[in-house]
């Protein structure tokens, strides 16, 4: 034994439970010296009774008492206490009694007429793994302590299973400690769910959820965590790193909030996709849905629309008026395109002052009526500052096989022999189709005005 082990063995308690009043003359001399308190007892009731009250760090005690003995204490004693280190002190060496004795956890038997130096051993032995495992929950609490004092929410899983979860979390989750937060049996995963909106429970079996943590630490770094409560605002953003401790199968996940950086990334992405002019989608928007709806079209074989619009004689518009006035054209135009269009197409500014509407389930009939519709209400309408414009259209419907850039020229085709035919007009661009006989395009350009 270490000193700063013997020191140990000085601070503790042990209690002695012994009948016989010569054998406590002789040993309470001796374990006195040895260890930091002695507490004696005559009988198993005895022992029990001051176990209750005094709760020592060791027990000696003796097997054959009466009113209780010695295992019948031990074995109340291990009810409320799995761990206290407890000596036997035996004249017994059957087989029966040692089966007995290993079921109720005994540490060490020392043989009557008991030996001080072998008490002193067995002591020394229960000392020692008393001063390890407090050595433990010192460490334990250290580390809890330092996990409890981080700002950011933290967890810690091993085998696949929660361990620890810092106060920064529980504060977050509303649970004024973990004990509350374990008693209401809110599986932790429950409340967490990644940005495609998929909870971390019900993946799989029930260790799945902390294999998604890792993964979704490791590729997307984003986790959206709710709140238990009634006033739960939603999903929160959280950054997830995470740690994985060598050798011991454990990971430190760390969550920081990032609801601002989410919002300003909501913001710049929709400034990325949204036209600064009109408001509307933009170009590069366009060609993400347009890609999207194309795509479910061919699958379903349903029918897709475009509508290619550009305005006449734009140019001479900002020539005249100003570019300001053209800007207000372009404006005014959206203004009426977007409230005569269904909520299920899209309007986007193509460049220019080319814009263009996606129909999905529309055929080209359908979108031929929509783009006249759209053309008469625009020669209709009184402009502010310039009076009158007109546009011209070109539409297109989808076929087997288009492509975004195959879709859209054959709308641009159409606009162009509507810009050729006299402006002002909708011209639709079919291709042959299997079952449509004679193609049907529209007249080629004579020349472009
Ligand atoms: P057409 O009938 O053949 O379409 O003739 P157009 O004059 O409309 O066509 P053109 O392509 O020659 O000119 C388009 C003009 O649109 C030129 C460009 O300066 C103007 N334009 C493009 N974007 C904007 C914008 O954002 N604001 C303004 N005010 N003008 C723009
Ligand atoms: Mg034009
Ligand atoms: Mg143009």
């Amino acid at each position: 034994m270490t000193i700063p082990e013997l020191d140990f063995l000085k601070s503790l308690t042990v209690l002695y439970v012994e009948d016989d009043p010569d054998i406590h003359a002789r040993l309470d001399f001796f374990l006195k010296r040895h260890v930091g308190t002695l507490l004696v007892a005559h009988d198993g009731a005895e022992g029990a009774r001051v176990w209750t009250e005094r709760q020592p760090d060791i027990v000696i005690t003796d097997i054959l008492m009466p009113t209780m003995d010695g295992l019948a204490m031990t074995r109340q004693i291990r009810e409320r206490d799995e761990e206290i280190p407890i000596i036997v002190t035996t004249a017994y060496n059957d087989e029966e009694f040692f089966m007995r004795s290993i079921d109720l956890g005994i540490d060490r038997y020392v043989l009557k007429p008991t030996d001080p130096a072998t008490l002193h051993r067995a002591l020394s032995h229960c000392a020692r793994s008393l001063w390890r495992r407090r050595e433990k929950e010192t460490a334990d609490r250290y580390v809890r302590f330092v996990l409890d004092i981080q700002p950011n929410l933290l967890l810690v899983t091993g085998n696949g299973q929660l361990e620890y979860i810092n106060q920064a979390f529980l504060n977050f989750l509303g649970f004024p400690s973990r004990e509350r937060f374990l008693a209401s049996g809110i599986p932790l995963e429950s409340l967490m769910q990644t940005r495609a909106g998929l909870p971390l429970s019900g993946v799989g079996e029930p260790k799945a959820w902390v294999q998604t943590l890792l993964q979704t630490a490791q590729e997307d770094s984003i986790l959206f965590l709710r709140r238990p409560d009634q006033d739960d605002p939603g999903p929160i953003p959280f950054a997830v790193t995470f740690n994985a401790l060598p050798d011991l199968k454990k990971h430190i996940f760390s969550f920081a909030d990032v609801t601002h950086l989410e919002k300003e990334k909501q913001e710049l992405e929709m400034k990325a996709f949204t036209d600064s002019l009109t408001g509307i989608c933009n170009r590069a928007r366009l060609q993400a849905i347009l890609n999207t709806e194309l795509r479910r079209a061919h699958r379903h074989d349903l029918p897709l629309s475009v509508v290619m619009c550009d305005i006449d004689h734009f140019k001479k518009i900002n020539d005249v008026y100003g570019h300001q006035a053209g800007d207000d054209v372009l404006r005014h135009m959206v203004g009426i395109m977007r409230v005569n269009i269904r909520a299920e197409d899209l309007l986007a500014r193509w460049g220019g002052e080319e814009f263009m509407v996606v129909s999905p389930q529309s055929d080209l009939e359908s979108t031929r009526l929509l783009a006249e519709k759209l053309r008469a209400l625009v020669e209709r309408s009184a402009f502010p500052a310039v009076g009158g414009i007109t546009c011209s259209f070109g539409v297109a419907e989808r076929e087997p096989g288009d492509t975004i850039r195959t879709l859209t020229e054959r709308a641009d085709k159409a606009l162009y022999a509507a810009k050729t035919g006299g402006r002002n007009r909708v011209e639709i661009q079919m291709s042959i189709r299997d079952d449509a006989g004679a193609p049907t395009h529209a007249a080629p350009p004579a020349s472009p005005g």
